[in-house]
């Protein structure tokens, strides 16, 4: 990215709630996932190149505030991100976000961005990426556990990516399983609503984990998770906030983004600080192995990173050139002479 030159009116493209919608109906959702999962990947590979940080979480009762940042010495972002499991009871959503970028050289912003939606894409093409590495290679079936508001992106990424052909959902609100199923009908998945967790992982090759409580859940037990099969955690991201029975991540191949991130977060909080893991990164690069066996349990311990916030950013970036799915804001002052800021106000005063 250049250095804006001073003659530039710095207006910030933003991209709505409403154009985002546009920009994903324009693309079509299962494009948009392939192209995010492409984006990621390619960040993924230049891991080396970013600055990383665990996020910086405010904790609360009822949930917590985080931000996300990152940079690859070109472009700098961060995402504002919530997760308040209670929300859906106060008919708010669980998650909401927005984003930013920012040209490094110069420091101005050059994106702002919904990402409640652009979360949920992004977080669902991670996570069929990595199961596209990990998960076996045969997978046709995924049980998904969880049917809030990131399900159906998850189900649809795993079609799109891995090739899946069923999703056997589950959750412990019958109406958020009707809601997923009514939602996927018509887009080229079997769909089988299911009673129970154990009903849910019949015959499936991937497992799915998306359920928000603020506990130590117990989702899977470990009787319930047979040779073979590729674990997608998506919902333990956060201290005191799991869904997986320990004994499970003594018998899995664990695989994380970012490690010291992981580690306070994700699934791996319950196991002592030196339990081995597997950085996506290197996966990807060839530097490890992803899945060696048909027998291995393979368990990706999503807890999401800012990579891959900023991947995705840097994908809408380039997908709104020369599109209508953007307003320019006026939220950066530009005074003629860059010293003159107070004149700039003194001019602006009402006559
Ligand atoms: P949501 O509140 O819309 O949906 C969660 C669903 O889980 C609800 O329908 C609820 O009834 C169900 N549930 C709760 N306990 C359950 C249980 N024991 N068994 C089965 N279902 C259960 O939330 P969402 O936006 O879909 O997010 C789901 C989770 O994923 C949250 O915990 C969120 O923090 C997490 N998340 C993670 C990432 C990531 O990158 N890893 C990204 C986004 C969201």
């Amino acid at each position: 990215m250049s250095k804006l030159s001073p003659s530039d009116k710095a207006y910030v493209p933003f991209v709505s709630v409403d154009n985002m919608m546009k920009l994903i109906h324009s693309i079509g959702i299962e494009q948009m996932l392939t192209g995010l999962a492409d984006y990621i990947e390619e960040d993924f590979k230049r891991w080396e190149l970013f600055d990383k940080t665990p996020r910086v979480a405010s904790h609360s009762a009822e949930g917590v505030i985080e931000l996300m940042p990152t940079s690859d010495g070109e472009v700098y972002g961060f995402k504002y991100v919530n997760g308040h499991p209670m929300n859906t009871r106060e008919g708010l959503q669980t998650v909401t976000a927005f984003g930013l970028l920012a040209d490094v050289a110069s420091g101005y912003p050059v994106l702002l961005s919904e990402m409640t939606i652009l979360t949920a894409l992004r977080t669902a093409a991670t996570s069929a990426l990595v199961a596209r590495y990990l998960a076996p290679k045969s997978a046709h079936t995924m049980a998904m556990i969880g049917n809030g508001a990131q399900s159906e992106f998850q189900s649809l990424a795993m079609r799109a990516i891995v090739g899946i052909t069923t999703v056997r959902l589950f959750d412990i609100d019958r109406a958020a399983t009707q809601k997923t199923a009514k939602n996927l009908a018509g887009l080229g998945l079997d769909v089988v609503e299911c009673t129970s967790a154990e009903a849910a992982i019949e015959g499936a090759q991937i497992i799915t984990t998306c359920t928000a409580d603020k506990q130590y859940a117990t989702i899977l037990t470990d009787n319930m998770i047979g040779a073979g099969v590729h674990i997608n955690a998506i919902g333990g991201d956060c201290p005191g906030k799991t869904e997986l029975a320990p004994a499970i991540l003594k018998r899995a191949d664990i695989f994380v983004e970012f490690p010291p991130q992981t580690r306070i977060e994700g699934e791996i909080q319950q196991m002592p600080e030196d339990h081995p893991v597997t950085e996506l990164w290197q996966v990807m690069t060839g530097a490890a192995t992803g899945r060696t066996s048909a027998t291995q349990i393979t368990l990706f311990d999503s807890v999401g990173f800012a990579t891959e916030d900023f991947s995705a950013l840097r994908y809408v970036r380039d997908k709104i050139q020369y599109t209508e799915f953007f307003q320019d804001l006026d939220m950066l002052a530009d005074p003629d002479d860059p010293r003159d800021l107070f004149g700039m106000v003194r001019r602006a005063a009402p006559q």
